[in-house]
């Protein structure tokens, strides 16, 4: 049996998998982010365990990352966490010290592209070949397939800090994002509700007006999104997104700013199956890192 080995990792945990190609998981440890040489080292004994004990080493690692991370591949510091504000991190040759400790092929990915990919092998987008996953959490960050693969470019999509408009009469509150403001990650993410309201997203109730404001963002990050790349399906996941009754509210929105314009079917009449939550709830990222390794091997 072939086996792979995934990494998702957080600013907070690493959590490590060996599964099959099957997503059978076989083996699962998770480490506290300290510093890199702390962390990659618990880690590698942990793949070199695994590869003792399994009846054939790992074939092919994943690692989805928190970032950014250099992907372009002629790049000198291609695999490598680059400018990270986390300490200690900034510049780690992530994938290097991986291939060398362990001996196999590494594919990194951000966490939300890797969360993506899990989602159309397995998820809310199996068989798709052109979606977006979105988390709304701490951050925004947005992961695409296109063309059945995922979107790199100059360095990654950063979906979350897109512009949206921002009525400040109706909403005062400057945002949140440390470099743009009133960015739709600064006025959306959960740190947003926080700082408008005064109260943490999981603690308003769930007829609070916030949930209008949050939809009205959401929606409108869905319209430069959904104007830009025409994926056919978006799926919101993240911490925000636990509050179920904001998908008919993004639903509705969505389709009253498009105003019929982007004429298709999906959003006309399909929209409950257009705007969804994740098949893979919060192990879309560890999911994710399999994934990458499988399409690897
Ligand atoms: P992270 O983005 O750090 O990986 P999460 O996706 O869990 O983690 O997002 C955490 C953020 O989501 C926090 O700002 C938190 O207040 C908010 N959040 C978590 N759970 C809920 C919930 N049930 N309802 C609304 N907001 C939530
Ligand atoms: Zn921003």
């Amino acid at each position: 049996m072939e086996t792979f080995g995934g990494i998702e990792a957080g600013g907070t945990w690493f959590v490590c998998v060996v599964g099959d190609s099957e997503r059978s998981i076989l083996a699962e440890a998770r480490f506290p982010t300290t510093t890199p040489e702390e962390t990659l080292g618990r880690v590698v004994a942990f793949f070199r365990e695994q590869n003792r004990v399994l009846p054939r080493p790992i074939s092919a690692l994943g690692v989805a990352c928190f970032g950014p991370l250099e992907l372009a591949p002629g790049s000198p510091r291609f695999g490598c966490i680059t400018t990270t504000p986390k300490p200690g991190w900034a510049h780690t040759p992530i994938v290097r010290t991986l291939q060398e400790a362990l001996d196999v092929p590494v594919t990194l990915d951000t966490d939300v592209n890797a969360a993506a990919i899990a989602e159309g092998t397995w998820g809310a987008a199996a068989g798709l070949d052109n979606f977006i996953y979105l988390t709304i959490g701490t951050g925004i960050g947005g992961g695409g397939v296109f063309n059945g693969q995922p979107l790199h470019g100059l360095v990654h999509p950063e979906m979350g800090h897109i512009r949206v408009p921002h009525d400040w009469q109706r909403d005062p509150y400057p945002g949140a994002c440390p470099y743009h403001g009133d960015c739709f990650e600064g006025l959306a993410a959960g740190p947003a509700l926080r700082g408008r309201w005064g109260i943490a997203g999981e603690s308003l109730p769930s007829d609070h007006p916030a949930w209008a404001l949050e939809a009205h963002y959401i929606a409108q990050g869905l319209h430069g999104l959904i104007c830009t790349l025409s994926p056919t399906r978006l799926i919101l996941g993240g911490g925000v997104m636990q509050q179920a009754q904001l998908f008919p509210l993004i639903r509705a929105e969505t389709v009253r700013l498009l105003n019929g314009y982007v004429s298709s079917p999906s959003i006309l009449e399909g929209i409950d199956q257009y705007i969804v939550p994740p098949g893979l709830g919060h192990r879309s990222g560890v999911m994710g890192a399999l994934a990458l390794a499988r399409r690897r091997s």
